[in-house]
């Protein structure tokens, strides 16, 4: 049992001795208001102060660290109000020079006599001088504190000396430092090593790696704090997502769903080509969980293009076969009404009703079913395709047996939970193209079951990837109009109008739009974005679907789901504005006949780092690598940030390099959840 004595660490940092109305308004600032809070607070670097560089051998634009006495200081009063303030250090071996512009309170900072310890890069050698580096004065009294030591450098706010902030961390470490306990006792971390990239290490305990967070004793040290605190992260967000798992192990029982292929058979007969391996082997996964009484929670994972539709359409058969409902979303009305579509074509002729819901259908603008062929016996049961629209209320289907979301990484976890709650516990398969990075697929993913599908189906034209500046875009419209000229089609997409975008956004993408009609007259170019409303979208994919528009103008709009095997060309302009995975996607648009496809980037950075960044599309199709990458350059921001992922911010767990820790709070989690009771 837990006592119910106050926890020490919800101290108010204004009631610790030394802290004022004044540091304390300060230190809310920074989001500190009680003992716990300053405890976790991550140095932003550290100096190891305990070998300064000699000043006489500092070298030009190399960060160095250096100490010494202040032999003269002096403000200059400039022309047009401004400022000059410089102090001039001695180490014995040499002088350097400090230097502040326009800040002359800097003055009331430093005087001759004082010792001051100075971060910065020289900008110049002759004299040496650093401009704007930071600095602390070290008062005599404090050395064992400041000097002698790797100090801890933490992010400030305006008026709050660094070190009176490190004094204050140093009294709260030696009175609270005992009050930090482990927060997941059951665990038994003591006993085991900590997973690094580099091998495992001892396990520190929470309170040794609070201390060494700011007080480190050797330069490795507070890296090993880093990935303590971060494994206690990683355990949190685990516990979480894994007792989700387990609370619909124990609970939940879903409508078995065998199925009885009466209604797969002649789908597959009918489809005109064969499944794949991957596919099959996928099928057969699927079908062992619908079979059961657990609902399936599923993840399937594959590459644009890579044929995940029609394994839906047979998940979607089985939950018919047996007297089920099924439930399929997608993130945009033209995916919706692109899926519906093509299963309207396939189901129809087994007398399977199609239902569309999206917010179009509601006010009319297409109808939501179409008469079955007569002389069928009408299924009682029926497949409901929508968008959002699925997550309203009024959606409220009967015997719902399975719930199918594609492109999942458009949603999140919120969203599918909801869908998953309209019936008892359907069974659930989640889809995506987005090959995530592993550490954050267990995080987004970590109560899915995963299957991949790793092959594309056969006979697919390659995408040969081209990274271009904008003044070959004469060239790449030439281009464009000879393919144009061997019937195939092209899209280019334009970065600037995103559905928030504002007006000028939109005036921009019109400008271009009528660019782009007077470069290919007389062949017609369509204009796709997300403010045309549902109609005018669906008048536009159609022409399009129907070769009519031979090109089209689109915002990322694009980006999910569309399949029309004609178009062979992408042109994005502003790739640099997007991210890898991002373009990955953009670019499975293409690659989906059998003729080679070609995608062009446009990078309007001169830029030499975002060429190459545009490079590896270049260099590589392989979805994960691309996604590695992104993670790696872009931090997960990409992957988390544009859906409500569930994923709380880290403080001090960082995805893209802590895969050990994320596997070993996973594997920690795991084994106490699930084999202990
Ligand atoms: P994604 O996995 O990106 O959703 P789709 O399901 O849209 O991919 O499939 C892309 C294209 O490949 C579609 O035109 C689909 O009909 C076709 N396709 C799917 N499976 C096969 C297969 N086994 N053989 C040939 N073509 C296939
Ligand atoms: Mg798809």
């Amino acid at each position: 049992m837990k006592s119910s004595a106050p926890n020490p660490l919800e101290t108010p940092l204004d009631h610790i001795a030394g802290v004022g109305p004044e540091r304390g308004a300060q230190l809310r600032r920074l989001d500190l208001l009680t003992v716990g809070h300053a405890l976790l607070l991550r140095p932003r670097r550290y100096e190891d102060r305990r070998h300064f560089q000699p000043i006489a051998s500092l070298q030009l634009r190399e960060p160095a660290l250096a100490r010494g006495n202040v032999i003269a200081a002096g403000l200059r009063r400039l022309r047009g109000g401004r400022s000059l303030f410089e102090i001039i250090l001695d180490d014995g071996t040499a002088r350097l020079h400090c230097r502040w512009w326009n800040l002359p309170f800097m003055e009331n900072y430093f005087k001759v006599g004082d010792q001051v310890v100075v971060f910065g890069k020289p900008a110049s050698l002759r004299p040496r001088t650093i401009d704007h580096p930071e600095s602390e004065v070290i008062q005599a009294l404090e050395t064992s504190l400041h000097l002698n030591r790797i100090a801890p450098i933490y992010p400030l706010t305006e008026g709050l000396p660094q070190r009176w902030l490190r004094s204050l961390l140093w009294r709260l470490l030696a009175q609270f430092e005992s009050a930090i306990a482990e927060p997941r006792p059951e665990l038994h971390l003591a006993r085991l090593q900590i997973a690094t990239p580099d091998g495992p290490l001892p396990m520190p305990s929470r309170s040794q790696a609070v201390r060494l967070l700011h007080f480190p004793e050797e330069a490795a040290d507070a890296e090993t704090a880093r990935r303590r605190l971060a494994l206690d992260e990683f355990i949190d967000l685990q516990t979480a997502i894994q007792t989700r798992r387990k609370n619909l192990e124990t609970n939940a029982r879903a409508l078995p769903c065998p199925g009885d292929n009466r209604l797969i058979k002649p789908f597959l007969a009918a489809l005109g080509f064969d499944l794949t391996d991957a596919q099959t082997a996928v099928l057969r996964e699927i079908r062992r969980d619908m079979t059961g009484s657990r609902p399936m929670r599923r993840l399937l994972q594959g590459d644009v293009g890579s044929g995940k539709t029609v394994v839906a359409a047979c998940a979607a058969l089985m939950a018919l076969e047996s007297g089920t409902n099924a439930a399929l979303m997608a993130p945009t009305e033209i995916l919706a009404e692109q899926h519906w579509r093509n299963f309207r074509r396939w189901f129809q002729p087994l007398g399977l009703p199609v239902e569309l819901r999206t917010g179009a259908v509601k006010t009319g603008i297409e109808p939501g079913q179409e008469p079955l062929p007569l002389g069928r016996p009408v299924s009682p049961v029926s497949l409901f395709i929508g968008t959002h629209a699925l997550l309203e209320p009024a959606f409220a289907p009967e015997r719902l047996g399975l719930v199918i979301i594609d492109e999942q990484h458009k949603f999140g976890v919120a969203q599918r939970e909801q869908l998953v709650r309209k019936g008892a516990y359907p069974h659930l398969l989640v889809m995506t193209a987005t090959p995530i990075p592993r550490t954050l697929g267990l995080t987004l993913y970590g109560d899915l079951d995963i299957s991949v599908i790793a092959s594309s189906p056969p006979g697919r034209g390659r995408i040969k990837t081209f990274v271009r500046q904008r003044d070959s875009l004469p060239k790449v419209w030439q281009f464009i109009a000879e393919q144009l000229a061997k019937g195939r089609q092209a899209y280019v997409v334009f970065s600037r109008l995103e559905e928030e975008d504002s007006a000028a956004g939109l005036k921009a993408v019109k400008k271009e739009f009528h660019q782009l009609e007077k470069t290919f007259a007389p062949r017609a170019v369509g204009l796709l974005h997300g403010r045309l409303n549902s109609a005018e979208k669906d008048r536009v994919m159609a022409a399009f679907r129907a070769n009519r528009l031979p090109v089209l103008l689109a915002t990322s709009i694009v980006e999910v789901g569309l399949d029309v095997p004609n178009a062979t060309v992408m042109v994005i302009e502003n790739a640099e504005q997007f991210g890898l995975a991002q373009l990955h996607q953009l670019r499975g648009r293409i690659g989906r006949g059998a003729d080679d496809s070609y995608c062009i980037l446009i990078a309007a950075g001169k830029t030499d780092e975002a060429r190459q960044r545009l490079g590896i599309l270049e260099q590589t199709s392989d979805g994960f690598r691309i996604a590695e990458e992104d993670l790696r350059l872009r931090g997960p921001g990409e992957f988390l940030g544009r859906q409500q992922s569930g994923v709380p911010p880290l403080h001090f767990g960082d995805f893209s390099q802590d895969a050990p820790l994320v596997e070993q709070a996973r594997q920690l989690v795991r084994e106490h959840l699930f084999s202990a009771t």
